[in-house]
């Protein structure tokens, strides 16, 4: 057997120590004669796996006890409804940043709950950067401030954390663990964990705990973020295998040596494939320079006649899901956490190669 390298946004590449591990424990789970999927939710052996996930990933982010976390379903996107629910009052008003598509689907979202003011928008050139936090429009009295810190689809990343006098929110779905991170500086962080967490079907929750209790009368109580926090997040059965696989992840970036050894390797990886990109003459990356994505990089070829090829050959060399969001077209490479960098090397050289015989 050989593994391909992955390079897809989502769900995307684990590590093939967590697969292993995984494997190795499918029948058997530490002796007890069946297999996490099997297990109840109450038992004492997955309620030790839920409670050493969530530690790790308070250890990893150094969360303090001033935040709840959370692990629900319903993916990111249910995040864009329960955040508005949570937060906003009826009849109130949140401001929102608008950097491309993940923004702009948050941004309908809760524009069913209240008003929402969109603070800045680089729709204007096409989504390719970070509108300076001094040009932002925002409103005196919002319940709240949310952005995307990395927009998945077009491959911008924020450089900054925006300061905010009202509780900070925000969407790290492709990014969370990728870098160190203050969480002091946010009221909730959110994330879909099939980027950089674990499988897809289960999406973490980091919640400052004065922000709990306010939601609206008629929130659904598995929409109420206060309902997780009171039973441990198993009011109703959590998705199991999802949450173990992700405390194997977490456990693997232990043993990588924590967030900023992998953001090292992170960095790494980035500037290598930027780097070989704006060198190349033959590929090109659309997105300023300075707020360029660590974990997303979409690129395009001199000439778009050449992409089928340039994936269909990209596949047969076991380099997989290189192709941009349908939306935008041309290429993208998702270089999360769990993709090593020999990936990242064989990729350049595949481009290279490419580009060799195709310019
Ligand atoms: C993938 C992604 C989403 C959507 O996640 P789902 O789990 O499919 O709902 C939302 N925001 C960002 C930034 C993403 O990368």
């Amino acid at each position: 057997m050989t593994r391909a390298y992955n390079f897809c946004a989502g769900p995307a590449a684990l590590p093939e120590e967590v697969l292993k591990k995984a494997q190795a424990e499918m029948l058997d789970y530490a002796g007890r004669g069946l297999s996490v999927m099997e297990m109840s939710h109450r038992s004492a052996e997955f309620v030790a796996i839920a409670s050493r996930a969530e530690q790790d990933f308070r250890d990893l982010l150094n969360i303090n006890d001033d935040y709840a976390v959370l692990f629900l379903q319903g993916g990111a996107s249910q995040q864009f409804s329960m955040v508005p629910l949570n937060l906003m009052p009826e009849g109130g008003v949140a401001d929102y940043v608008d950097t491309g598509q993940w923004s702009a689907k948050g941004i309908k979202e809760a524009k069913k709950f209240g008003r929402v003011n969109v603070v800045a928008s680089s729709a204007d050139r096409n989504f390719s950067y970070v509108p300076e936090q001094a040009t932002w429009q925002t409103s005196a009295d919002a319940a709240y401030l949310h952005y995307t810190p990395n927009e998945t689809i077009g491959g911008v990343e924020f450089n900054f954390i925006p300061e905010t006098t009202v509780p900070l929110v925000a969407d790290f779905s492709s990014s969370i663990l990728s870098t160190p991170l203050d969480v002091t500086k946010f009221g909730v962080i959110y994330a879909g964990a099939q980027k950089n967490i674990g499988p897809a079907g289960i999406t973490v929750v980091v919640i400052r705990k004065d922000l709990l209790g306010k939601a609206r009368a008629n929130t659904p109580a598995l929409l109420d973020y206060q309902i997780y926090a009171d039973n441990d997040s198993m009011y109703n059965t959590p998705p199991t295998y999802a949450w173990y696989l992700a405390g194997l992840v977490f456990e693997w970036l232990k043993a990588q040596g924590g967030v900023s050894a992998i953001e090292k390797r992170n960095q790494r990886k980035a500037e290598k494939l930027y780097g070989y990109i704006d060198a190349s003459g033959f590929y090109r990356n659309p997105v300023q320079v300075d707020c360029r994505s660590m974990m997303n990089v979409p690129f395009m070829l001199a000439d778009d006649a050449l992409d089928k090829t340039f994936l269909k050959e990209a596949d047969q060399a076991k380099l997989l899901n290189l192709a941009g969001h349908r939306s935008v077209g041309g290429m993208r490479a998702s270089i999360y956490n769990a993709v090593p960098e020999t990936a990242v090397d064989a990729l350049i050289d595949f481009m290279k190669d490419f580009a060799k015989r195709n310019g």
